[in-house]
């Protein structure tokens, strides 16, 4: 989902050293998001544009929270995703895919109003037709990322279970073992007085 993805820009580094880095201000990483979802680059964003793709993924990232503390979302960030919308109309068509349908869009603005337009289309198309319950931030702490829990069950509980979820069981290990440890010496300390 473009949103998702969107959202990635905004990069921790799950391993925890600390480093984090804002992707939006990296040139080549908008070209690179946008060919992925088959939308044209309009060249490379003015320090307004570039603000207003900020201030997008904040009211973003803000509705997740909420979401994931259940608590719906402020006016305020509904404002700011109706603000997106509005900036770039655009004509939607149904189209029969491989999969069933499809949506089409054709836009009345280019532009980046219209690429923002499309990023926040995309997170309320999710909040409208999706579940919003569903949205989750990584459980593990360093890492941030942002998704959407289509499992059964609803039990994801990190971006990717080979990657965060493997480190936080090494952890998790290793924390247990350093307790057992710990544990272990006092024992000893207590019958060696
Ligand atoms: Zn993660």
């Amino acid at each position: 989902m473009l949103w998702e993805d969107f959202l990635k820009s905004d990069y921790h580094d799950w391993r925890g050293s600390g480093h984090s880095e804002d992707r939006l201000d990296k040139p080549g990483w908008l070209p690179q998001l946008l060919s992925i979802h088959n939308l044209p680059f309009p060249g490379a964003p003015s320090a307004e544009e570039l603000v207003e793709l900020k201030r997008l993924r904040t009211h973003i990232l803000h509705i997740v929270q909420r979401s994931t503390a259940n608590e719906t979302a402020s006016a305020v960030d509904l404002e700011g995703l109706n603000l997106a919308m509005s900036g770039g109309p655009m004509i939607l068509r149904i189209a029969r895919s491989e999969s069933g349908y499809s949506w089409e869009s054709t836009p009345l603005r280019e532009g980046w109003s219209r690429i923002r337009a499309e990023v926040a289309t995309s997170f309320s198309r999710l909040l409208v037709e999706g579940e919003p319950s569903r949205l989750r931030i990584c459980g593990n702490p360093d890492c941030k990322v942002v998704y959407y829990d289509e499992t059964r069950n609803r039990s994801k509980r990190f971006c990717d279970d080979k990657v965060c979820g493997n480190l936080m069981k090494v952890r998790r290990f290793r924390a247990r073992q350093k307790s057992a440890a710990s544990d272990d010496s006092s024992f000893h300390g207590s019958t060696e007085y």
